[in-house]
């Protein structure tokens, strides 16, 4: 568990936090020096100044700090001020040119480095931070999975899209996997809920910002927790085996997963079918000249799949979801049908 405030603000605020959480256990202290802002004119973190505060707190209290890097000359001075751990922040990770520096400037060192997941879902560009990291002789490395920006702000400050760090973790098993409820949530009430998703999908850590007095924070102030509400999130917190050790279980589980492949396989083959009609109505289209989308029919689809999957007790926005992929795919096959007419012409 790493914790700490999101900046740091003056050296009362991160004594402070540091005191707490130390006598909590918190062993790494998460404090940012250089902010990031979305927009110019707010708080941009203390910087250089801070660096001695940190350095202090950590001989002080015996306790490692961990700071956002994001640019050469941050990853030099955390190393004169003898810094433990560095992140790259996520909009530095969606710039390889960024990451690129970052990771020359940290040739010959030891330091470990996390990395959080760029602000726009691609995993290839997080990947590639690792790669450009791994390339110049970093070889500790951990993944913050910190959710990604959206348009529409929903529920989350930042959409989890749990099946990317899933993926990530699936290609990469060896880095370990943090989780950022904090950014991901964006409001207090979300963190222990986030936090306990996060664990309940194995993943190795959990970073998590808490200030002394958050309403009055500088920068993050809706997300971060109070102390009582750290104690609180962190007793509440339920972990769970990653391993199945239980042979009876083990049987039970493997009984339904055959089920499961088996249930599986029939919605391949029925997607296949499906396809394979949705060809012969493209080619019909196409010998009489129709266009591909017919609006009032996939009015029609939308509307019976809702009412059927109402009755049959599923989440309808979750079937739309699947009928907006189908109609996608359905719509690529058709216009490659339509094409090769074209083709012959
Ligand atoms: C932060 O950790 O305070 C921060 C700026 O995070 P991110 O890079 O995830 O936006
Ligand atoms: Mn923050």
């Amino acid at each position: 568990m790493i914790a700490g405030p999101c900046s740091v603000e003056s050296e009362i605020q991160l004594n402070n936090a540091v005191e707490f959480l130390v006598s909590n256990g918190i062993k790494i202290i998460r404090a940012g020096v250089w902010k990031p802002r979305t927009r110019p004119g707010s708080f941009e973190g203390i910087g250089e100044a801070a660096l001695p505060w940190l350095r202090d707190a950590a001989l002080k209290h015996n306790v490692s700090f961990a700071i956002e890097v994001a640019r050469p000359s941050h990853v030099e001075l955390a190393l004169r001020n003898g810094i433990d751990v560095l992140w790259i922040g996520a909009r530095s990770t969606a710039n390889p040119f960024t990451v690129q520096e970052i990771a020359e400037s940290l040739r010959g060192t030891t330091l470990p480095v996390m990395v959080k997941n760029p602000t726009n879902p691609d995993l290839g560009l997080w990947i590639g931070a690792f790669e450009r990291l791994n390339k110049a002789g970093v070889t500790e490395l951990a993944a913050i999975h910190r959710g990604f920006s959206t348009y529409r702000k929903g529920r989350y400050r930042n959409n989890p899209m749990w099946e990317i760090p899933i993926e990530l973790k699936r290609r990469i098993p060896e880095i370990p996997l943090i989780g950022d409820p904090s950014h991901i949530g964006g409001k207090r009430a979300l963190i222990w809920e986030v936090s306990q998703k996060s664990i309940d999908l194995n993943y190795d850590g959990l970073m998590i910002e808490v200030h002394p007095n958050p309403e009055k924070a500088l920068s993050d102030a809706a997300q971060q927790l109070t102390f009582e509400e750290f104690k609180t999130v962190k007793e509440k917190l339920a972990y769970r085996s990653g391993k199945i050790e239980n042979d009876h279980f083990l049987n039970l589980l493997e009984g339904i997963r055959a089920q499961v492949d088996e249930t599986d396989h029939e919605i391949i083959d029925a997607l296949s079918r499906r396809m394979n009609l949705i060809r012969k109505i493209g080619a019909y289209k196409r010998d009489n000249n129709v266009s591909v989308l017919q609006m009032e029919r996939w009015n029609k689809i939308m509307e019976t799949r809702s009412e059927w999957a109402e009755k049959m007790d599923l989440n309808v926005d979750f079937i739309l979801d699947i009928y907006n992929r189908l109609h996608t795919e359905s719509i690529r096959n058709q216009t490659d049908i339509m094409n090769q007419k074209m083709e012959k012409i």
